[in-house]
């Protein structure tokens, strides 16, 4: 029977011949030319001064939060809607999260509602933003760059610089993307990429910092290779081992190369099923803000009516051997950051269980998608759309 996966690695020849040389030169653990190729050329494509190569996305988010020694007691202003590993890097660096709405029209951090509660919930004491009921220190904002499209970074941008916080942003599926003609790496402190499996380029898993304040990013770079201050076995702060292997980043280099054919692909999967889709009156498309392009990283639909079953709408395609999935469930609704401060959330609480991701891996084919096409259309047909 037909199977056709949500997101699967493109990996294959030049990955294999690059997994060859780290074997031939012997160079298969965290040193190595590759490691170094992958964050040259990362940071480049980011419009940056350099890259810290990492062992995940969620490790770079972390670190990056720590270089800018957010810590213990912060609050960190973050999307509801997010992976839980944005969430999760807060809570490892020290920090909470500080929980807020997304836009309707981008599914990012709505700036408007940041702007509102910095605005009535913290004041500036000694330059530091501090929240006015719990005392804690709001030190920095986290936008999340959702299915691989920017936040508005602009606005973003300038509530920063007036409430002196920082920017770490999580472009975990986001590389390669520009804003307003721009490549994203400009626009936050420090932006966070992941090379996990299902994401737009893959290490197998991995991670990345990228930026133009080069203090942070060796601050970064030091946390990560356990802190050592001296060849002698001097450590002078609790560090991390988070470094990526040069295994990893060899299969990231091949990767990264083909990256403009990945967009490509991405880019017209996403195309295809707006076609074929689009004109359906019971769903909308996944928003496609302007002036920002995206990788596109999934591609799918949102029901309109928030009682569509989207678990058994997924499970009868499933039936015919495609893998759909709902998305992200919001932070707020996990157990374990049920302590979290969180801003009315009506948008994100409206729209997450609507969700339907659609298989969109760059290695699927013309007929697969056309096939899957045809299957949403008959399910939705089951449906009364
Ligand atoms: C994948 C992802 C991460 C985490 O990256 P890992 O490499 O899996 O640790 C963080 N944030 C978002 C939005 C992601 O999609």
């Amino acid at each position: 029977m037909r199977h056709i996966p949500l997101a699967i690695p493109n990996v294959g020849q030049p990955e294999a011949r690059n997994l060859q040389a780290c074997i031939d030169e012997n160079f298969v653990s965290s040193v190595g030319r590759f490691v170094t190729e992958l964050e040259d050329g990362c940071a480049e494509l980011s419009g940056c001064a350099s890259g810290v190569a990492t062992g995940a996305g969620t490790q770079a988010l972390h670190m990056a939060l720590r270089a800018m020694d957010v810590g213990s007691g912060d609050l960190v202003i973050c999307p509801d809607f997010t992976f839980i590993a944005s969430a999760a890097s807060i809570r490892h660096a020290g920090a909470l999260p500080w929980l807020f709405d997304i836009n309707a029209d981008d599914w990012t951090i709505d700036p408007d509602q940041i702007e509102r509660a910095l605005s009535e919930e913290t004041v500036l004491k000694d330059g530091s933003c501090v929240h006015k009921s719990t005392g804690a220190r709001v030190a920095a904002i986290m936008p999340v760059y959702t299915l691989g499209t920017p936040a508005n970074m602009l606005a973003i941008k300038e509530i920063a610089e007036r409430w002196n916080l920082r920017v770490v942003a999580d472009a975990a599926a986001a590389i390669g993307v520009t804003l307003n003609n721009e490549p994203i790496g400009s626009w936050a402190d420090l932006t966070c990429f992941s090379f996990n499996g299902n994401k737009t380029i893959t290490c197998g898993g991995g991670g990345m910092i990228v930026g133009n304040d080069v203090d942070l990013l060796q601050r970064a770079r030091h946390l990560t290779t356990t802190a050592r201050s001296t060849p002698n076995y001097d450590h002078d702060e609790i560090g991390y081992n988070y470094r990526m292997t040069n295994l990893e980043a060899a299969v990231g280099c091949a990767q990264l190369n083909r990256l403009p054919e990945f967009l490509d692909i991405k880019r017209r999967i996403r195309s295809y099923y707006k076609s074929e889709l689009s004109h359906i009156s019971s769903i909308s498309m996944f928003p496609e803000p302007v002036n920002r392009t995206s990788t596109c990283w999934f591609s799918g639909f949102v029901f309109d009516s928030p009682k569509t079953d989207v678990n058994a709408f997924c499970h009868a395609l499933k039936e015919d051997g495609i893998e759909a999935r709902p998305f992200w469930k919001p932070v707020h609704f996990q157990k374990p950051y049920q302590d979290c401060p969180v801003e009315p959330t009506p948008i994100s609480d409206r729209l997450w269980s609507r969700i339907v991701t659609l298989p969109c891996s760059t290695s699927i084919s013309d007929e697969d998608l056309d096939y899957v096409a045809k299957a949403v259309k008959k399910q939705l047909r089951g449906l009364g759309a």
